[in-house]
């Protein structure tokens, strides 16, 4: 199965994802993790994207579609892979939907987290506090109205993108986390029960 998880950042598309990964053995494939683990390793792709990450903006389409498709290739995607933070724009969700199509793969289902901005902000808020100095760079106050301004004018079409393909699926994403992992759950065997592959 190969699952999109959707939603703005502090929906806890993270957080599922590992859930996820831990229930069914689908890797994690967040891009936000590989883009941080680039810069950490100082490669020449981490330098490139380091201060766009900083701002809250995204990086070019180019680099997030190599890299997720050179993770998916490795061995442990076989039986599919959970997106997390991937794609965020129109452009990435076609190159998605292509890559997996040479591969005779596709996405069989797309799980969006919905929650309010005011719960949102005092996610990140409560992020920062709890990480004692040691936050994420772009978890900032100021970098997370970006992050949401960005995310409304170039991820929130992908809703529309993906309801067309029949794939969406809206989850309460405020809940507590164990809510949400069932709820997530209930979905997904939901989508096993009408077939779709490998679900
Ligand atoms: P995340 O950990 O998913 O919140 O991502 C952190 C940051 O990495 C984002 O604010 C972007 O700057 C960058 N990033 C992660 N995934 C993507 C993507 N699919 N497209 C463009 N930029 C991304």
């Amino acid at each position: 199965m190969n699952l999109v998880l959707f939603g703005p950042p502090g929906s806890g598309k993270g957080t599922q994802a590992k859930i996820l990964q831990e229930k069914r053995g689908l890797p994690q494939l967040s891009t936000g993790d590989m883009l941080r683990a680039a810069i950490a390793a100082g490669t020449d792709l981490g330098k490139r994207c380091k201060a766009i990450m900083e701002s809250g903006d995204l990086v070019p389409d180019e680099i997030v579609i190599g890299i997720i498709a050179e993770r998916y290739d490795q061995p442990d995607c076989a039986k599919g892979a959970v997106f997390d933070g991937f794609p965020r724009t129109i452009p990435q969700a076609e190159a998605l939907d292509a890559m997996l199509k040479a591969r005779r793969k596709k996405i069989d289902i797309v799980i969006e987290l919905k929650v309010d901005d005011a719960v949102l902000i005092s996610r990140v808020e409560q992020r920062i506090k709890d990480s004692g100095g040691g936050a994420r760079a772009d978890d900032r106050p100021e970098t997370l109205q970006n992050r949401l301004a960005v995310y409304y004018r170039n991820t929130a079409p992908l809703i529309e993108y993906y309801k067309k393909q029949g794939k969406l699926v809206t989850v309460d994403g405020m809940a507590p986390i164990d809510g949400v992992s069932r709820d997530i759950e209930a979905v997904l065997d939901r989508a096993g029960r009408r077939g779709c592959v490998g679900v």
